[in-house]
């Protein structure tokens, strides 16, 4: 933790910031480095974890004064380890409004903060995240991938309550069963009120007396579970699979979480796609651009025949209609391809085939851009004057 960035400088607040500019520094800094808005970007999680630290600590007046008396030295060796940060019973709700907000830090941080709201009821278990990078062609024409996950099965020996068969769980005495509890405290700066998760029962309101044998009091086991992912045909690099019910089990009888599963594309070597459209380039001969006629198009389908006019210059673009990709919703609707024709200059040729294209020069009178004596001669005479 030696080179711990210093947390003011993290929010980009003064030393003697207000609560309210605090508060604004972090949700601007959050929006911008969500990982939701940053898929697989390790740097912005880097950063957004960064910051939710920082507004962990300089949000609360106690952990703030520590900060400000110890630094960094005042958290280490906490329950948060080497490296780590313990965000159990900070609640990042207000700040987001409380939705669809709180996984993101389960992910992030391994628990804590997941626990929020009323936590006594019925739960729904948290999405676990999975990457698969498929091939350019399978994100086209759709595949299927058997991937295997960790998977906490619910015990069937308790049925995932944790306590022992013909014995059931007690409501948690300190918190009366409610999961959390609100503290308020006089500080300096007015009351102070935090909720915390209640650390006795973990946050579900109640306790086990006896745990059951089988999964040791846990309610589930860990282990590895195979599942098929269907990738429909049209998906593109960064879109994301939802499995549903295939996450973490849910506490107090609530639904499984999902399994979200992020598409990694490699990219093809012939085909560059902008949604469902694709770019490509195709080569053709000089005689081929000058005469016209039927050439070769590589599309997804295959080679195709596509007509071209006399005279077509390089860098003329051709569209090949509904040879693009499918609409990942609507499989019957394809993008468009679009080629850029290249006239290929023959690079190596032999004696009779220069003599040929000499021919043709001189037969043709093209002399477009030709070299001629007189033509430079004003260029020569500047020359001349500048030595
Ligand atoms: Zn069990
Ligand atoms: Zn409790």
């Amino acid at each position: 933790m030696a080179d711990k960035r210093d947390y003011y400088e993290v929010l980009g607040v003064d030393k003697n910031a207000d609560d309210a500019t605090i508060k604004k520094a972090y949700r601007r800094l959050a929006k911008k480095y969500h990982p939701d808005a940053n898929p697989d970007n390790e740097e912005a999680a880097a950063k957004f974890k960064e910051a939710s630290e920082a507004y962990a600590v300089l949000s609360d007046a106690e952990k703030r004064k520590q900060y400000d008396q110890f630094g960094h030295a005042a958290f280490e060796g906490g329950a948060g380890g080497a490296g780590g940060f313990d965000f159990s019973g900070f609640d990042f709700g207000d700040i987001f409004g409380g939705s669809g907000f709180g996984d993101i830090f389960g992910d992030l941080f391994g628990g804590g903060s997941r626990r929020r709201g009323p936590s006594n009821g019925p739960r729904r278990g948290a999405d676990v995240r999975y990457g698969i990078t498929i091939t350019f062609e399978e994100a086209v024409f759709g595949c299927k991938k058997d991937v295997t996950i960790n998977y906490k099965e619910t015990c069937k020996t308790c049925g995932g309550n944790g306590a022992k068969p013909g014995t059931s769980p007690q409501t948690c005495p300190k918190c009366n069963g409610a999961g959390q509890y609100t503290t308020r405290r006089q500080t300096m700066m007015g009351i102070m009120q935090s909720t915390q998760v209640c650390p006795d029962c973990g946050g579900t309101g109640k306790i086990v007396k006896e745990k059951c044998p089988d999964c040791h009091g846990l309610g589930y086991k860990q282990t590895r579970k195979k599942v098929t992912i269907e990738i429909p045909a049209g998906i593109d690099d960064m879109q994301r699979i939802r499995k549903t019910g295939e996450g973490e089990p849910g506490t107090n009888g609530g639904p499984r979480g999902d399994l979200l599963v992020d598409i990694r594309v490699t990219p093809s070597r012939d085909f560059e796609r902008d949604g469902m459209n694709l770019y490509s380039t195709t080569s053709i001969s000089f005689a081929q651009a000058a005469l016209g006629g039927d050439i070769r198009v590589k599309t997804i389908d295959g080679d195709v025949k596509f007509n071209i006019k006399p005279g077509t210059q390089t860098g003329t673009r051709i569209r090949l209609k509904g040879k693009g990709v499918c609409n990942v919703h609507n499989q019957s609707t394809r993008g468009d391809q679009y080629s850029t024709l290249v006239v290929k200059v023959p690079t190596k040729l032999t004696a009779e085939q220069k003599d040929l294209i000499k021919k043709l020069d001189q037969v043709s009178g093209d002399t477009l851009n030709e070299f001629n004596e007189k033509k430079s001669e004003p260029d020569k005479k500047r020359k001349k004057k500048f030595f």
